[in-house]
């Protein structure tokens, strides 16, 4: 793959997270593996089977899907209003080029052949919101009916709408002292959970947002249940303490959040990389993805009022705005402790989370 370019003190700590960035798919590690679909806001989230756990004939991993929009426009209300396409064609171009990668990739490590509904290697589909760049009818409606769809209470509607899928669950929103596990009747293993984080005060749109999905992959009570914090437009970095008042430990594994700020006429959409390091600290996140950056060909009134600031974390340490807290540090220290954790994860890469 094509190496970003670093100038950073901790190139050498970037140098290895980025080299476990692969373009190939290999699921024989007992790790999650996160995968960019295209180089938007799409992402497959594949999990081993815990070992105490007997997965489906020929099966070893639960594979999640999150946001996919692989291809055509994106339309808010009308086209003249607002639309979008994909500026570089998603490295992933159908459910079906999905399934038989995941299909090859779990059938060499099992050595089984798969049979009844362990065909089909989708498990499930989240959308984090109700708009069509996050929950988008043409490419959903390519998967079959008996996969199980977890949204956001507009999105779930939405979903349900168009009377495709036969299960759509509509994701709990955590408060303090939430129980993950706690989802009854719920299609979701039992040893998997998908939850909603609202930035406090957000209401009624909840635009800033984030899909949790844990997972406890090790049969032992005391080993804590990790997570993967999926948020699009940011959750303002406050409000992820939440995360921590649960019911069971939780350590956030992976956090997906922008880089870029976004803004119309004057209200800011994507919170950006100046939010993104914040969050990632009170998260405690092991790695820290950016999502939802790509620059993507608009149409319509809205693309005209709409305003982004690139950042670009790996290229230009003492680029970012320096905040109130980070008063007392040096604005390059601020950038190598966000720097740890970063792996930028192009159009069809993939890492294993370790
Ligand atoms: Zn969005």
């Amino acid at each position: 793959m094509e190496r970003s370019p670093s100038v950073s003190p901790s190139s050498q700590l970037q140098d290895e997270l980025q080299a476990s960035v692969k373009a190939t798919f290999d699921v024989s590690v007992k790790r999650p593996i996160l995968k960019h679909l295209n180089a938007d806001s799409s992402w497959l989230l594949s999990l081993p089977y815990p070992e105490h756990i007997q997965p489906p004939p020929g099966r070893c991993r639960y594979n999640i899907v999150i946001d996919v929009w692989l291809r055509g426009p994106q339309v808010d209300l009308f086209g003249w209003f607002s639309s979008q396409e994909h500026a570089k064609p998603s490295n992933i171009q159908s459910f079906a080029e999905l399934n038989d990668l995941l299909g090859g990739a779990e059938t060499a490590v099992t050595g089984q052949e798969m049979g009844g509904d362990s065909v089909y290697c989708i498990d499930a589909v989240c959308c984090s919101h109700e708009f069509t760049d996050h929950c988008h009818e043409a490419t959903l409606k390519e998967l079959p009916a008996t996969v199980p769809v977890f949204a956001s209470k507009k999105a779930a509607s939405l979903v349900r709408s168009w009377k495709h899928f036969e299960h759509v669950e509509e994701v709990p929103v955590y408060q303090a002292g939430y129980d993950w596990r706690s989802l009854k009747d719920s299609q979701l293993p039992n040893w998997v959970g998908v939850g909603r984080i609202h930035t406090k005060g957000d209401a009624p749109i909840y635009f800033h947002s984030a899909l949790m999905i844990t997972f406890a992959l090790s049969a032992d009570q005391n080993s804590a249940t990790e997570a993967l914090v999926y948020t699009p437009h940011g959750v303002h970095a406050d409000s992820f303490a939440l995360v921590h008042s649960g019911k069971h430990p939780i350590k956030v594994l992976a956090l997906l959040h922008g880089l870029h700020d976004i803004s119309l006429a004057g209200a800011q959409l994507n919170l950006g990389m100046e939010n993104a390091i914040k969050a990632r600290e009170i998260l405690g996140a092991k790695y820290w993805a950016p999502t939802h950056d790509e620059q993507k060909v608009a149409h319509g009134i809205v693309a005209s009022f709409l305003k982004r600031i690139v950042h670009t974390l790996p290229w230009a340490p003492g680029s970012h705005p320096i905040t109130e807290r980070e008063a007392g540090q040096s604005d390059r220290e601020e950038f190598n402790v966000a720097e740890k954790s970063f792996v930028e994860l192009g159009n069809g890469e993939s890492c294993v989370l370790t």
